[in-house]
């Protein structure tokens, strides 16, 4: 809702919802396929650009919803290739998204929230605190922005931008059906990842809906009192609770779970902590992402050593576990995971 015209955004629905919401004020269901076809595909944001609806329809159109646009601010591009938006919302806040290139893929990263309340020990996002959830539209756009520049979609979507997708679970999951819809931006869910801290309660949601997007859970930790550490929200979902619930998603699902791991010097990187982490997930399918951590402004957290985390990577996957290191793209720019943090902080 637009709190200074009192109109709705057009851009918050899922096509059954708009095709309910038209039907409300007399408008046939078959012209919410028409809307998603101008918003979604040709990036219309005037209703009277949308030529094959009706003048009436569109003065009802108009008098009753608006189209949510946001404003590039800031655009920074790596040596690597990796990009960076900053994005000025309609109220004014940023978010950031970030786009990586890579063999056969164009990755969009994009945040789900202004801020996150979630605070992990080696992660810039959430510093300056939480201010709001983002809208659906607002989410869908950072992709359509994205695809006016590219002229096409990009292939994979992952929600590791700004903020914690599972702590905005309804509008989150309405952004996935619009981009999974073959009428607006049609990308296959498994192209679709949710990366989490580890909400459980809304890891157990996901397990009903039909469809199974990726699911990471970043787990950073093999025991309890270091995760309490590292991740503050292991203290009200612990993690044999969460692994517990991850491996009953595995069992319904039939999909395979991806724990991501930073590396952290003499923290997490011994034999001991990757001996703990196969106990605690080699009974059901999924892999580790081992990631080269990305310094924040904690002075305590340095990456483990290139050797080091080979050695970690070899012991998983000597246990059976498929594991891989991923290098972050984009750090020169901090694009990459956890430096999401703007500059203009004061406006976040
Ligand atoms: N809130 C979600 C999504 C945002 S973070 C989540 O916690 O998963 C996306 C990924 O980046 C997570 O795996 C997160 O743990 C990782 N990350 C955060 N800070 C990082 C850092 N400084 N270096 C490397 N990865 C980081």
């Amino acid at each position: 809702m637009n709190k200074i015209n009192k109109k709705k955004d057009i851009k918050n629905y899922t096509l059954e919802e708009l095709g309910k919401e038209f039907k409300k004020i007399s408008i046939q269901k078959y012209r919410a396929d028409q809307i998603f076809y101008w918003l979604y595909n040709k990036n219309i944001n005037l209703f009277d650009d949308m030529i094959n609806i009706p003048k009436k329809i569109r003065t009802v159109l108009q008098m009753n919803y608006y189209i949510n646009q946001m404003s590039l601010e800031k655009f920074v591009k790596s040596k690597d290739r990796t990009e960076k938006y900053l994005f000025r919302l309609e109220d004014g806040k940023l978010i950031e998204s970030v786009l990586i290139f890579s063999k056969n893929r164009i990755t969009e990263c994009i945040s789900s929230q202004v801020g996150c309340k979630f605070n992990c020990l080696f992660c810039e996002s959430g510093k300056k605190g939480f201010t709001r959830n983002l809208e659906v539209s607002e989410m869908t756009n950072q992709v359509l922005f994205v695809k006016k520049k590219l002229e096409r979609f990009p292939s994979n979507i992952v929600f590791m931008g700004i903020g914690e997708p599972l702590d905005n679970y309804e509008n989150v999951i309405k952004a996935i059906r619009i981009f999974n819809d073959k009428k607006a931006f049609n990308i296959g869910a498994r192209k679709i990842t949710i990366s989490t801290c580890g909400i459980i309660p809304a890891v157990k949601r996901l397990m009903d809906i039909e469809w199974q997007v990726e699911l990471s859970i970043s787990l950073h930790a093999s025991e309890n009192n270091l995760r309490n550490i590292l991740m503050p929200i292991n203290k009200k979902y612990p993690l044999v609770e969460l692994i517990k619930t991850c491996k009953e998603y595995v069992e319904k699902s039939g999909r395979q779970v991806t724990f991501e791991y930073i590396l952290l010097q003499g923290i997490n990187d011994a034999m001991i902590h990757a001996d703990r982490l196969v106990k605690l997930i080699s009974n059901f399918n999924s892999k580790v992402n081992l990631i080269v951590l990305n310094q924040g402004s904690h002075p305590m957290l340095q990456p483990s050593t290139p050797s080091q985390s080979l050695c970690f990577k070899n012991r998983l996957i000597a246990a059976g576990i498929p594991s891989t290191i991923r290098y972050s793209k984009g750090s020169d720019i901090s694009a990459a995971c956890g430096q999401l943090k703007s500059k203009h902080l004061k406006c976040l």
